[in-house]
């Protein structure tokens, strides 16, 4: 895998290369156009001052006369002259002695003439026949009959050309500085590009090693939040991840806590019981189910730790399948008075049983509440047993309804032994339990709050407790109307 910080120096230097390569080809193209049109607009001048000077030539004077002129024009600038006849026959070639005229062949059909006698100035540049170096060539035509001078009768195009190597060593002197200058700027660019990849990089690096350091079990770790940008957010965002990351762990570590104490829990609670069934039966089969002074008694106790099992079975079950999301409620609004009456009906044998007065207090008029009407039923039990079952003989305990605007309070009130504060915020947990023999005795299970508070949350309400030791206690909860 490439590096962030290769990858950026690569795609910079590349850029980089491009650009310079360009701009370098670019220049040194528009350079030699510069030199090559300012050369041929000189020689073009050129073409026209020797076809001044040649109309001005005295024509008493003879052919030596132009020749020597045109000689020393060509020599002072470093000019080749060449005049030619219409028919492409070379009248004066500067560079070539006279004697030696006839043996260059006709020029009609060179680039440069045939474009002068289209547009009056043709040219073109290549190299020289004769001394090999690349040379600028221009002519121009000129109209017959122009030259009074005899020897220039036929004369039509004055030709000039100039040779390119100066130019050329200048402009290759050019492109060795631009190269130069390249060179220098990649330099720049390769420097610049390391630093800034780098500063790009680091960061990111360090987030690696960090997250790499927190995949390991280090949830602790934080990583530095340096800046503002992408790589500042990311950073944040990590952090953030791995606070709820440890959260939710520690929650499932404390689930699990809860699972595997709950698990100890069951054990014990079944136990018991168990145990006693089988203590009586053990008994029995030993011989005393032949002694008619207990065997009756001990069946019946045998009995009753059945019951007690069967009774924690089922609340088991209860709140098993609540917690596991498993209870299905159904609400529906249902008449209050008829639900209370119910409630009282269901536990007046239990009462009486202790002597004991079960008052219902409900509002004058009608009242509807929302809820799911067994279930409430079920949680309003299980608080009021406890009631029953934890109050003195002869006792009263309140069953009351109280409208508190858009909601019905409902409560249970006993003037039983009272829950000692400290105990007042566990006792809904399961298998809580203040005074555990006292429980066992009047046959509780530990659940039957657990089961309520379930109940009570479901409905989005929220079951609540106040008592007072020797006095009594009172539970209570709203539904709405
Ligand atoms: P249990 O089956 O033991 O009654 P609960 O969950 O119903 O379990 O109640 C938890 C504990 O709260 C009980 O063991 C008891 O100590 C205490 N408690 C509940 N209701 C009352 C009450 N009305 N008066 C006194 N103590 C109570």
């Amino acid at each position: 895998m490439r590096s962030i910080q290769s990858k950026i120096g690569l795609t910079f230097l590349l850029l980089a290369f491009g650009v310079v390569v360009l701009l370098g080809l670019l220049v040194s193209y528009k350079i030699e156009r510069l030199f090559i049109d300012r050369l041929h607009a000189q020689l073009e001048t050129e073409t026209q001052v020797i076809v001044s000077l040649l109309k001005e030539s005295d024509k008493n004077k003879g052919r030596e006369s132009i020749a020597s002129m045109l000689n020393a024009i060509s020599s002072s600038s470093n000019l080749r002259i060449t005049l030619i006849a219409s028919d492409g026959k070379v009248l004066f070639e500067s560079w070539v002695p006279d004697s030696l005229l006839h043996t260059l062949g006709t020029h009609v059909a060179l680039p440069e003439v045939i474009q002068a006698r289209e547009k009056t100035v043709g040219s073109d540049s290549r190299s020289s026949k004769s001394t090999g170096e690349e040379l600028l060539y221009v002519a121009r035509f000129v109209q017959p009959r122009t030259f009074a001078h005899p020897s220039l009768a036929s004369l039509q195009y004055v030709r000039v050309a100039m040779g390119l190597t100066e130019v050329r060593g200048i402009i290759n002197d050019i492109r060795l500085n631009v190269l130069f200058v390249g060179i220098i700027v990649l330099l720049v660019v390769l420097v610049a590009t390391r630093i800034l990849s780098k500063a790009i990089s680091k960061p990111i690096v360090e987030i690696a090693t960090s997250v790499s350091d927190i995949k390991a079990g280090n949830l602790d770790r934080r990583l530095p939040v340096l800046s503002q940008d992408e790589v500042g957010k990311l950073a944040e965002l990590i952090n953030e991840m791995t606070d709820k990351l440890r959260r939710d762990i520690e929650q499932l570590k404390k689930l699990e806590r809860v699972r595997s104490e709950f698990l100890g829990n069951v054990s014990h609670e079944l136990r018991t019981p168990i145990f006693s069934l089988k203590g009586f039966l053990e008994t029995l089969m030993d011989g005393a189910i032949d002694d008619p002074q207990v065997n009756r008694e001990f069946v019946k106790k045998a009995y009753a730790h059945a019951s007690r099992l069967d009774t924690l079975l089922i609340d088991l079950i209860e709140i098993s399948r609540m917690e596991s999301g498993e209870m299905k409620m159904s609400f529906r609004y249902f008449d209050l008075s008829d639900f209370l009456s119910q409630v009282k009906e269901d536990f007046e044998a239990e009462a009486g049983k202790k002597r004991q007065t079960l008052n219902v207090e409900i509002p004058q008029a009608a009242v509807s509440v929302y809820g799911d009407k067994e279930r409430l039923r079920q949680a309003l039990g299980n608080i009021l047993d406890n009631a029953i079952k934890y109050s003195p003989d002869d006792s009263s305990i309140l069953l009351k309804a109280a409208e508190r605007d858009s909601r019905v309070e409902i409560s249970v009130e006993d003037n039983g032994p009272g829950i000692p504060e400290e105990h007042l915020p566990r006792i809904f947990e399961r298998f809580y339990r203040v005074d555990k023999t006292r429980s066992r005795n009047v046959g509780g299970t530990g659940l039957g709050l657990a089961i309520a508070k379930h109940i009570i949350e479901a409905h989005g309400s929220k079951i609540q407790v106040e008592s007072e030791v020797g006095k009594g206690t009172r539970f209570w909860f709203e539904l709405r109307k």
